[in-house]
């Protein structure tokens, strides 16, 4: 009789898709253990619930994402309807320097990327915020999360955040609560500030002018952390604003009204 209570029962949530880039909150019991692919997902604490944000890769073929939920009284399995989002093509004209770097270009620009990551699949296992998100800035968007971007007609990524209209030296405020983690200048990003909200969630602010947070400093959510500008990789003065979640640079947009939904 046992192996019964080791199986997985799939449910599936028909109702449920999220576009490649999306995420879902699967709310569960503060004892469950949830894992997606052998790896385990952190629960946020949300109001007074347990979350298991599901993080869909913009880059995946998958049709669906499944996530096995146990507790010591049961296991089951939710899957998630992965749909194709539609995301436009872009084409953006730059310095052919900042398309081509030289060796000692291509060099720095391998080291701030090595960090970067090694810091997004870092999860803290500390939460350091209660309260819902808030944008950086209130602004007309001007470029999308998951665009296609040709750089000088060269594929070269998809747009991993949400570009934000701002004059140079507009106050960028942190979403929420937490702890700066990158803090100083990197060839693409320009001025970039990251910061560590614990559980595997970081939110990235690029291009700035001036940075006003220092490593390692805690933040609270609305704190000016830097002012807007246009270094690194840029065609004009705005703010690139990206959401990591365990790794995966995922809608920012959608997961603050994701998370902000569970607060109403
Ligand atoms: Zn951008």
């Amino acid at each position: 009789m046992k192996i019964f209570l080791w199986l997985f029962i799939p449910i599936f949530l028909f109702a449920v898709s999220v576009e490649n880039g999306g995420v879902y909150p699967l709310e569960v019991s503060k004892d469950s253990v949830v894992k997606v692919d052998g790896k385990s997902i952190p629960l946020m604490r949300v109001k007074d619930k347990y979350v298991a944000f599901i993080a869909i890769p913009y880059k995946t073929k998958r049709k669906k994402i499944c996530a096995k939920i146990s507790t010591p009284k049961d296991k089951k399995e939710v899957c998630i309807h992965i749909k194709k989002g539609k995301y436009k093509k872009e084409f953006i004209k730059v310095a052919n320097s900042k398309v081509h770097p030289d060796k000692k270009v291509l060099n720095r620009i391998y080291k701030e990327y090595k960090e970067a990551k090694k810091i997004y699949k870092t999860v803290n296992q500390k939460q350091y915020w209660d309260k819902p998100f808030i944008l950086p800035l209130h602004s007309k968007i001007t470029s999308a999360y998951g665009n296609a971007r040709m750089f000088n007609h060269t594929l070269k990524s998809f747009h991993t955040g949400t570009d934000f209209r701002a004059k140079m030296k507009t106050p960028i405020k942190a979403i929420n609560d937490g702890v700066v983690v990158i803090a100083k200048d990197r060839y693409y990003a320009g001025g970039s500030v990251v910061i560590d909200h614990g559980k595997g969630l970081y939110s990235c602010y690029y291009h700035l002018s001036k940075i006003l947070v220092k490593k390692g400093q805690k933040v609270k959510r609305g704190e000016i952390v830097g002012l807007s500008g246009k270094s690194g990789r840029v065609s004009g003065p705005h703010l690139h604003f990206t959401i990591e979640l365990y790794n995966n640079a995922v809608n920012p947009l959608e997961f603050v009204k994701r998370v902000n939904s569970i607060f109403d």
